[in-house]
């Protein structure tokens, strides 16, 4: 259980002011300039040593990826960085709470991350659908400067424009090529890689792009140490972590856990325990609707971190944690999410465009019973097809949840095609008899 004084989002629940002088008496700008004064190398070790992994979803390095931009500009080009805030995964809201009730912590981390990587500004892309998150992120970042504590000629000491840009409300944009895409006024598609980001990015410039959570996380991991941070947690797996819990509990809720505490230790003691239970659990997606689901019995043992997911099949994703009792039509409601992944294709790849409609089609009937055996095997081929044959992972993470549909509960499908079998033979022998 994290303790009290170990947390960084002390203002989650809006209990405090969101603007600069309740984000000070939080702790926010204390020290920033001997933070700056620590030299890029000093910070991005600092970095390295606290173990922070990414937490939007892929769980990389984030020292070692600041790491990889330019030391100095050989041609003249400036360095950016990007902050992806189109939280859009469904069941993830974790970076709303950070931009409508802490965003000096994120323009705080900004500065200190753009510092270390010699970036020269930062744009926050925005989620369409977040207008209230972008007004106070948008007032927030006025505040600074009118204070002084980025823009030019700043008390720090180090030149930072700070730029929020509001999308418009398309998932794909949360793939970090096709957010820099959008950001350039084009239309939100996926690039090839290579060339990456860090070498050709935003307007052709080195970039990194990085969740609001990690960024915002930076001040504290600065501040406290990389020991403290390191401290929390397991090794690979450290530090403090969001967790979105929705669906079937009592209260669901966004709140700041150590990583790797039990999955069913967050939901009993957070979100007031499963609907009717523990025991009438069905199964949970624990990192946002892109990743395999786990069933109950691998539930209670499960850490919530990276390797703990990893070691059920699965991924902590953005550690949105879709809680199903037994009430769950589990074929509906992957049939469901195929949808919204067929839907959000962005149609570049005949993989991902044709076969998520397949998968959506497939699905459908299942769900009623109607369809063949060998369907289901074809469907996972169809899974197999898209895995790793698209441009971006968007193909991967339409896919997941369906294999871990069909890894976890084929039986429920074939019992479905049986039932519908026998009903529509028996209906069968009732209009012959009729016509008879
Ligand atoms: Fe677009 Fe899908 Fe290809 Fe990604 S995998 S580029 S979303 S078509």
């Amino acid at each position: 259980m994290l303790d009290d004084k170990d947390r960084i989002f002390k203002n989650l629940y809006n209990t405090g002011d969101f603007g600069l002088e309740g984000a000070k008496k939080r702790g926010g700008w204390d020290g920033t300039k001997a933070i700056i004064e620590k030299g890029r190398d000093g910070i991005i070790n600092e970095m390295k040593v606290s173990g922070q992994r990414g937490r939007g979803g892929a769980g990389f390095p984030t020292g070692l990826k600041w790491s990889f931009m330019p030391k100095e500009s050989k041609d003249g080009r400036p360095s950016y960085l990007v902050v992806n805030a189109d939280e859009s995964e469904p069941g993830t809201c974790k970076d709303r709470e950070i931009m409508r009730h802490d965003p000096h912590l994120l323009i705080e981390g900004c500065l200190i991350a753009g510092f270390a990587m010699g970036a020269v500004a930062g744009y926050i892309y925005v989620r369409g659908e977040f207008i209230r998150e972008r007004q106070r992120l948008q007032a927030a970042i006025d505040q600074a400067y009118e204070a002084r504590l980025i823009g030019k000629n700043n008390i720090h000491g180090y030149d930072f424009e700070l730029y929020v840009h509001h999308g418009a409300g398309a998932y794909i944009c949360g793939e970090e090529t096709a957010l820099l895409e959008s950001l350039e006024g084009k239309k939100g598609q996926p690039r090839l890689k290579p060339p990456f980001p860090a070498n050709v990015g935003l307007y052709g410039c080195p970039t990194t792009v990085n969740n609001v959570e990690t960024i915002a996380q930076v001040p504290d991991i600065m501040r406290r140490g990389a020991a403290w941070f390191s401290s929390i947690g397991r090794p690979n797996n450290t530090g403090t972590k969001l967790y979105c819990i929705s669906g079937h509990v009592e209260k669901p809720c966004t709140v700041e856990d150590a990583m790797g505490t039990p999955l069913r230790e967050l939901i009993e003691r957070h979100a007031g325990g499963v609907r009717g239970g523990w025991d009438n659990l069905l199964a949970v997606i624990p990192g946002g609707s892109s990743m395999p689901i786990v069933p109950a019995a691998q539930c209670d043992p499960l850490q919530m971190d990276f390797d703990g997911c990893a070691a059920v099949k699965s991924s902590l994703g953005t550690a949105a944690i879709i809680v199903m009792d037994k009430s769950t039509d589990i074929i509906r409601a992957m049939a469901r999410i195929s949808y919204f992944y067929k839907h959000e294709s962005c149609g570049q790849c005949t993989p991902c465009r044709e076969g998520m409609g397949w998968i959506w089609r497939l699905l459908t009937r299942m769900t009623e019973g109607r369809a063949r055996k060998e369907e289901i095997d074809l469907l996972f081929n169809v899974t197999k097809q898209i895995e790793g044959h698209t441009i971006c992972a968007f193909g991967e993470g339409a896919v997941w949840p369906v294999q871990g549909l069909l890894r976890h509960f084929r039986p429920e499908i074939e019992k479905r095609i049986d039932e519908y079998t026998a009903r529509a033979g028996s209906a069968h022998v009732h209009v012959h008899e009729a016509a008879e």
